[in-house]
């Protein structure tokens, strides 16, 4: 099954990828977790990535793409895989139907976790990320056992970068510009799903397990 979340940042896409991810037996994979991992290594790709991602813009599509092409051709992604954050550009979504097409293949769903911005802007202060793992929690809906640790691996957990207000508000105005309108891209393909993602996220994991199946 190869799946595609859409939604704008912080509507819970990486939160229900993971939870898609357990239950289906497919890798969750994460471009901004891919980017942040070669920050935090110090690579080339990642002192390149880190300028626009600290400004709230999207990392350019020659980079961005072949990082995806290169963790999407390993082993474990034989049986499919949950694609979270990536495409973000009409120009992905179409290499991508490319790349997966010449394997006569499809993407399965493309499911949009619907949630609106003055929703989001109070999310995300809430936003707690471990810069070890990835994990994401929530201090009032999604909080760590122990207060700032991460349950996972035990790290401190930070308040992400650019999660500060006015980049989030930079990133939602990126994300109408160049993300939203693969809602209609994969609309026209017939694969688009929406969910609510302002209710719980126990609920939105209902729905979306509606639409892929048991
Ligand atoms: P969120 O889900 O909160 O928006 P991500 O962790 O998915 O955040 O992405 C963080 C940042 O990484 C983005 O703001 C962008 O700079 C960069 N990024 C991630 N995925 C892509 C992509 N597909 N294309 C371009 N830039 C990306
Ligand atoms: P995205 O990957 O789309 O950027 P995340 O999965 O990181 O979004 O979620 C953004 C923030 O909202 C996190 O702090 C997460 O714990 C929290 N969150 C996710 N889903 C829900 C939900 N249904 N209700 C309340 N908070 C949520
Ligand atoms: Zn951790």
């Amino acid at each position: 099954m190869k799946i595609i979340m859409l939604g704008a940042p912080g509507a819970g896409k990486g939160t229900q990828a993971i939870k898609i991810a357990d239950k289906y037996g497919i890798p969750h994979i994460s471009t901004g977790d891919l980017f942040r991992s070669n920050i935090g290594n110090n690579t080339e790709l990642g002192r390149e990535a880190k300028q626009y991602m600290d400004a709230g813009k999207l990392v350019p599509d020659e980079l961005t793409v072949r990082m995806l092409f290169d963790r999407v051709s390993n082993e474990d992604c034989k049986n499919g895989y949950v694609l979270d954050g990536f495409p973000r550009t009409i120009a992905q979504a179409e290499v991508l139907e490319e790349e997966v097409g010449k394997r006569d293949d499809r993407i399965d769903f493309a499911i949009n976790v619907d949630v609106p911005d003055d929703h989001i802007i109070r999310r995300m202060s809430g936003r707690r990320a471990c810069p070890k793992c990835g994990a994401t929690y929530h201090i009032e809906h999604v909080p760590p056992k122990k207060e700032g640790i991460c349950d996972s691996c035990g790290e401190q957990l930070i308040l992400r970068n650019d999660d500060a207000p006015e980049t989030v508000q930079k990133r939602l105005d990126v994300y109408h510009e160049q993300t939203q309108p693969l809602i209609d891209f994969y609309d026209k393909r017939k694969i688009l799903r929406t969910v609510d993602g302002t209710k719980d996220l126990q609920d939105v994991f209902g729905e979306i397990v509606k639409i892929l199946g048991d």
